[in-house]
């Protein structure tokens, strides 16, 4: 049985309450390694470190800090095989996804962010024949990223690595169901070098690590991703501390296709961003809004598509659909096929748990599941589902479409389906939607803003948003 530990100060050290939680595979439903089930005294602990380390980092040369990101981008890269295994294992997801999507695009976050730094600069505003402001952008000190289960790494790195970049130091915490390859990004910091205290990796529950990180006083900032519940509580907690926020939470995407569209481009693509990563991806389209015209030939086709995608072992490379996270998370998708059904949803395809057979039998399975006649204000169409579950309606105007798209209380991202310029531009304009993509998805250009509106978050990431979020502006008016 592996034991995984805490992080803290450049050393792995075990908890100090020294109880361990279970990790549980979920493609096997066997638990495989124990988690630090830590608490408030190893936040604090891990503070202390960042805090003394912060004045050294703060000021080491920006060629040195690059140096250092680029190793670590470098040596993720160096242990890609053995980490897509283990993120795999941990998440369930197949080994070839993280392979090729998670873990380059863990080493991506680091390289992108130590190039970054390397770039980053500030405003400067002259009144002419009176004064000279110029801004400084300065590192806030000691900040706090929480990140959640779905793609571990990726997004445990995509706050880690800007935060560092802009020199301040880090108090993270990965989610309690997918530690293992956080607890590897420790070992890949003390091997690339990084000085003790500059990142520390608790790991722990929401409510004992997480809250402590939230509530601890000298921790000024907050990066936060995972669901809306969650979000509003830790805002709720940090507001009246006046922590600076970044929220990055839960959607309900619309991917909204009109009759003029490039069919099998859309058939084909729709397939991945309604059933990629089990659906656990917060950009994956949930609600399909299809032109009248083509409703049924596009239902037909997609259905049969997807009837197909096998569902099965993760280190399978033939496995389109891997495990569900947790148990708890494959019961909470299979209640709401049944209350899709209960709402008058008929199920085109899947709705069912799978049972496999082998080193897989006690593992977590949902059939990949197309649902068909809710209206739009039903649960199933207003909820976060966050499985590989997707559901189909038809519009018959792009008013309509639209009404459809931002008529629910999230907004993260969107993607449209045409072939005609002029509406690409409207809609795109129309829509209540952080992202919006335009006869693709998941096309990522790490610069650009990253996130959603509505009850999907507060700020961006990506690019310099963060590097802005991770700094303090302060302004420097000289009298000439
Ligand atoms: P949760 O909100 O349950 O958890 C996210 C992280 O917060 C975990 O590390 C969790 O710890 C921790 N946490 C839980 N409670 C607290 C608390 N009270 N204070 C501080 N931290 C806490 O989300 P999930 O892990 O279930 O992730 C799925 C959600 O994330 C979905 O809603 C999805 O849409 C969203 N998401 C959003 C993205 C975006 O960019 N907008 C990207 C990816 C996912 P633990 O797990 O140990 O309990």
């Amino acid at each position: 049985m592996i034991q995984l530990n805490n992080y803290i100060n450049g050393r792995q050290v075990p908890p100090k309450c020294n109880a361990y939680l279970d990790n549980v595979e979920p493609a096997t439903g066997q638990v495989y390694s124990r988690i630090p089930d830590s608490d408030q005294e190893d936040v604090a602990m891990a503070y202390e470190a960042a805090k003394a380390a912060f004045p050294a980092w703060s000021k080491t040369p920006l060629e040195e800090r690059y140096r250092i990101l680029i190793r670590i981008s470098e040596l993720i890269e160096h242990h890609l095989d053995e980490l897509a295994q283990t993120e795999s294992r941990d998440n369930g997801k197949p080994v070839w996804l993280a392979r090729k999507v998670d873990i380059p695009r863990a080493s991506s976050n680091f390289r992108f962010y130590a190039t970054g730094l390397m770039h980053f600069s500030s405003e400067s505003h002259e009144m002419p024949g009176e004064a000279i402001n110029y801004t400084l952008r300065q590192p806030i000190g000691v900040v706090g990223c929480i990140s959640p289960w779905n793609l571990p790494l990726y997004l445990f790195s995509w706050k880690i690595a800007p935060a560092l970049a802009a020199g301040n130091t880090v108090v993270a915490k990965p989610s309690e169901i997918t530690p293992y390859t956080a607890w590897r990004l420790g070992e890949i910091c003390m091997e690339a070098g990084l000085p003790p205290g500059v990142l520390n990796i608790v790991h722990g529950t929401g409510p004992r690590v997480g809250e402590a990180i939230v509530t601890h006083p000298g921790i000024k900032a907050i990066s936060f991703t995972g669901g809306t519940a969650t979000g509003a509580r830790i805002a709720a907690t940090a507001a009246p501390m006046f922590k600076k926020l970044s929220l990055e939470l839960g959607g309900k995407n619309p991917t909204l296709i009109f009759a003029d569209a490039d069919f099998d481009d859309v058939l084909r693509t729709t397939v991945q961003s309604g059933f990629a990563n089990q659906g656990e991806i917060c950009l994956c389209g949930s609600r399909i809004l299809i032109e009248e015209p083509i409703y049924e030939k596009f239902r037909d086709a997609y259905v049969e598509k997807i009837s197909r995608l096998k569902v099965g072992d993760p280190n399978d490379p033939e496995t389109r659909v891997g495990a569900i996270v947790s148990e708890a998370h494959k019961d909470k998708i299979l209640s709401y096929i049944a209350l899709a059904q209960e709402e008058g949803g008929r199920i085109l395809c899947g709705g069912k748990a799978v049972k496999l057979e082998g080193r897989c039998a006690n593992g977590w399975f949902i059939q990949p599941t197309v649902i068909e006649g809710l209206d739009q204000g039903c649960r199933t169409n207003q909820e976060e589902i966050f499985g590989p579950v997707v559901t189909i309606q038809p519009f018959s105007t792009e008013e309509e479409a639209l009404n459809m798209a931002n008529g629910v209380r999230y907004g993260l991202a969107t993607t449209v389906w045409t072939s005609d310029l002029k509406r690409a531009h409207r809609v795109a304009h129309a829509l209540e939607s952080g992202i919006v993509w335009v006869n693709c998805w998941l096309l990522r250009d790490l610069r650009t803003p990253f996130g959603g509106m509505k009850d999907s978050g507060v700020g961006r990431e990506g690019g310099w948003e963060a590097m802005r979020f991770f700094t303090e502006p302060k302004n420097v008016c000289i009298k000439v």
